[in-house]
């Protein structure tokens, strides 16, 4: 083996050994890049000791954890860290641990300038907010205006809207997740108001944050707000109108996608209210929450 490729493969472990000490637990790595791993002179030796074990970055490979359509070239698998386990089959951390590895979590995505344009933009990360501990996640697209300026998901119009909502099942903020796709505001050069969607590299860039949120905190059941929430978490699918009301899965948790309540403002009909009420008296059943007859007649036509 060259002494090039030792200084290499030394100067990776240092760096993916550095990463782990700063709490980071998954390293995304392209398919070409596995695939030159695989034809390594490391690996060929390996291949060429029958009884070998394979290399310890080969050792823990995991399916994506979201499918947002990313250029083929650009698209990556994750792997565990070496000595690393997936977090999903991983048992839960203790409450101390877990709490650290939140604000960790927390620090570096306040901290995170990986997509500079919304770096320099931003007035706040809104990173998320409510119980680490929570059962009910919900995930929006990204800050608007008045996130961005408070540092918290769902303040605005469209939040107090999703503060009733949630309200109205007997739950409160406090109780629940609340986090984005993105969690800086997409920048709007040129424009002094509005908002605009996430484009998928700026998705795909930050969606790692959201991941590690929802592998920490482990919700019962995630409620995805609106077509890219979907996007993010379940890649491109059919569109938000025939998806709403449907279980799907996200990595083994049950998630239900409904409207995003910016639409419920938008289009203020009963018939578009009881809907996501309706997907809401869904995932209070599947948490086995009590539910008055009240509560099931909401938005129903006297
Ligand atoms: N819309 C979102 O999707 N997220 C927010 O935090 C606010 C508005």
């Amino acid at each position: 083996m060259s002494s090039t490729y030792n200084q290499l493969l030394d100067a990776t472990i240092q760096h993916l050994e550095d990463l782990k000490s700063r709490g980071v637990r998954h390293v995304a790595v392209a398919p070409e890049t596995l695939r030159a791993l695989a034809q390594s002179p490391a690996a060929k030796s390996q291949t060429d000791k029958p009884a070998a074990p394979p290399p310890p970055v080969h050792s823990a490979l995991r399916t994506p954890h979201s499918a947002i359509s990313a250029p083929a070239a650009e698209q990556t698998t994750l792997l565990a860290l070496p000595g690393e386990t997936v977090p999903s089959q991983s048992p839960p951390l203790d409450p101390q641990a877990k709490a650290v590895a939140f604000a960790a979590l927390r620090e570096r995505a306040l901290a995170c300038v990986k997509c500079p344009h919304l770096a320099s933009s931003r007035k706040n990360v809104a990173f998320g907010v409510g119980s680490i501990d929570a059962q009910l996640m919900f995930v929006g697209e990204a800050p608007g205006a008045d996130e961005d300026e408070q540092g918290e998901p769902f303040v605005g119009k469209a939040g107090q809207l999703l503060t009733k909502i949630i309200q109205a099942t007997g739950l409160s903020r406090a109780d629940v997740y609340i986090a984005n796709i993105l969690k800086c505001r997409p920048d709007t050069p040129g424009q002094s108001a509005g908002n605009r969607k996430p484009t998928s590299d700026e998705m795909a860039t930050c969606i790692p944050y959201l991941h590690e949120q929802i592998d920490l905190i482990r919700p019962r059941v995630i409620v995805a707000l609106g077509a890219t929430a979907v996007e993010g978490l379940l890649g491109k699918t059919i569109g938000i109108t025939k998806l709403r009301g449907t279980w799907k899965t996200y990595r083994g948790t049950p998630l239900m996608p409904t409207y995003h309540p910016a639409y419920l403002l938008r289009n203020q009909a009963m018939s578009e209210k009881r809907k996501v009420w309706e997907d809401m008296l869904a995932v209070m059943e599947k948490l086995e929450m009590s539910i008055s007859d009240k509560q099931r007649n909401y938005f129903l036509k006297a």
